[in-house]
């Protein structure tokens, strides 16, 4: 046997330096946002009211390949990174197939996920610009987890809007927010127009990501000293995203090892957009030929069942506008327990390339995501987060194949966060009680219904 131990550790020194700008390999670019009312691409002047200027500088910058992580956030990194490129050996045992099965765990940190690396870096760029604070949306909570570490490390504000079904049933992440000093608001919210609008349209509402995004970029652009921050989608995320990319592709080289299949979990697509940004460089390249799969829930399937087109990025259609995969800004989808994948859309980057057949797309139900995380858990000894778990479904789908083929293949996938807080949701799945509902095609054109026109 080899001697690949069961984690490859990179040391301190070996921590990339930069980010990698995977914009700056392809020959299609994405589209870039578009302003709402005008239809004329966003300069950086037309962003500047609700994002920090050196992000918004990294949000139009296609061309750049490498930006250089800011000593500050370097320092920040080094508490909780690098993170461990894990030998599955076990899972390969139980599994008994011949792949060789790697996961780069991002769980390692109090937020529970790769968040983190985004949201230290956008409160760094609000400190240096010398702003108050941030806003921003939190479904679940992994994002405003993150977010309200980041923020206290550098003393800013951090106002969340917390999706009030969330905020209801889900006050753990709540409560570690207030524990880093953060102000959480259940959205729809009486505290901003729009919200005072969703309300009145939607009495009892339950309140969506797409609303909540509204609020908070209703709240930045009317508070002097304040700016909007995401989580998912932008350009700016996946660049940050690229140290878990980068990560693994040295840890990998360490030993030789070239990948063949490579997966992740894709929600607002910036968790996969990191993960792949090295390899799918060398394979826009052609120096790397490994298959790139994005796993998604059936429930909210942008890539397998959205259009590419110019859609809303939230429901109040404050925020400009973005070409991708998308369900349309209405759609909201059956309750599902990976909280972190029900967006209606998908990052502009990875929309691009899912259009130019540079990667693939597989949905998957709710029940097959726990049972593939039950096993996983059991063997790996890691309790994985609903998100996640998708990545690792489609990855031992991959390594059952292999067991037929007699193939070694070198599987790689991200395993996002861990899933402490997603407990209610393990005991529906114990209890029979998960809900499996995929939408019907006639329920996906009532929301393409709402895509603009133009
Ligand atoms: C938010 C989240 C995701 C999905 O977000 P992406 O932007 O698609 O990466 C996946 N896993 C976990 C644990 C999350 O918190």
């Amino acid at each position: 046997m080899e001697n690949i131990p069961y984690k490859i550790y990179l040391t301190e020194d070996e921590l990339p330096k930069a980010w990698y700008n995977l914009r700056s390999a392809m020959k299609t670019k994405p589209a870039p946002l578009l302003n709402p009312g005008t239809h004329e691409a966003m300069s950086a002047a037309d962003l500047a009211p609700v994002f920090c200027d050196e992000l918004i500088a990294q949000e139009l910058d296609n061309d750049t390949p490498y930006f250089e992580i800011p000593q500050e956030i370097y320092d920040f990194y080094k508490m909780y990174r690098p993170s461990p490129l894990v030998r599955a050996y076990c899972l390969e045992k139980a599994m008994d197939t011949p792949a060789h099965i790697y996961y780069k765990f991002e769980g390692n940190n109090t937020s529970g996920s790769h968040k983190l690396n985004s949201a230290i870096a956008q409160a760094y760029y609000a400190k240096k610009q010398g702003l108050k604070g941030v806003t921003t949306e939190t479904g679940a909570g992994q994002w405003g987890t993150a977010l309200s570490m980041a923020c206290s490390y550098f003393q800013l504000d951090c106002k969340v809007y917390m999706v009030k079904v969330s905020y209801e049933q889900k006050p753990f992440r709540r409560e570690v927010m207030r524990v880093y000093g953060a102000s959480v608001t259940p959205s729809p919210s009486d505290t901003t127009n729009v919200g005072r609008k969703i309300l009145e349209a939607h009495p009892g509402t339950t309140g969506s990501l797409g609303c909540a995004i509204s609020e908070a970029v209703e709240v930045a652009v009317s508070n002097p000293g304040y700016r909007y921050v995401l989580g998912s989608v932008l350009n700016q995320v996946l660049l940050h995203q690229s140290i878990i990319g980068l990560e693994t592709e040295a840890a990998l080289k360490k030993y030789d090892i070239v990948p063949d299949v490579i997966i992740g979990c894709a929600g607002g697509g910036s968790n996969l957009g990191g993960l792949i940004a090295p390899f799918m460089r060398d394979k826009i390249l052609g120096k790397l030929n490994a298959r790139i799969i994005a796993v998604e829930p059936a429930s909210c399937p942008s890539f397998t069942r959205g259009v590419y087109a110019y859609d809303f990025c939230d429901t109040g259609m404050v925020c400009p506008l973005a070409k991708m995969y998308t369900l349309g800004s209405n759609f909201i989808p059956a309750p599902n327990h990976a909280g972190g994948l029900r967006y209606h859309g998908m990052s502009p980057v990875l929309s691009q390339l899912y259009d130019d057949g540079l990667m693939e797309a597989v949905s998957v139900p709710q029940t097959e995501v726990f049972k593939a995380a039950e096993a996983f858990a059991r063997v790996e000894g890691i309790l994985p987060a609903p998100e996640s778990s998708h990545a690792i479904k489609v990855a031992m789908d991959e390594a059952a194949k292999c067991r037929e083929t007699g193939e070694a293949k070198n599987i790689v996938f991200g395993l996002t966060g861990t899933g402490y807080f997603d407990l209610v949701a393990y005991e529906k799945f114990h209890n029979g009680l998960m809900d499996d509902y995929i939408p019907t095609d006639e329920e996906l054109q009532a929301s393409f219904d709402s895509l603009p026109k133009f």
